[in-house]
């Protein structure tokens, strides 16, 4: 499982870099967006706290 950001619905709020349990990091902020990393591991815990739906599993 990967998870893929929807940049249009992502407001840049960054909760889900917060909520990434990986010391790295899955995801960056680029430019106010979110953009996934190769470190991601697909966990999905990031997906739970964004509330404007912008993260999805595929
Ligand atoms: S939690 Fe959602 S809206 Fe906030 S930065 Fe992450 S992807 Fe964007
Ligand atoms: S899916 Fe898991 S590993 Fe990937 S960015 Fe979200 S919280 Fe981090």
């Amino acid at each position: 499982m990967r998870i893929v950001i929807d940049e249009d619905k992502c407001t840049g709020c960054a909760f889900c870099l917060f909520e990434c349990p990986l010391p790295n990091k899955g995801i960056k902020m680029v430019k106010g967006k979110a953009k996934v990393k190769n470190d991601c591991e697909g966990c999905g815990k990031c997906i739970a706290v964004c509330t404007a739906g912008a993260i999805l599993l595929e």
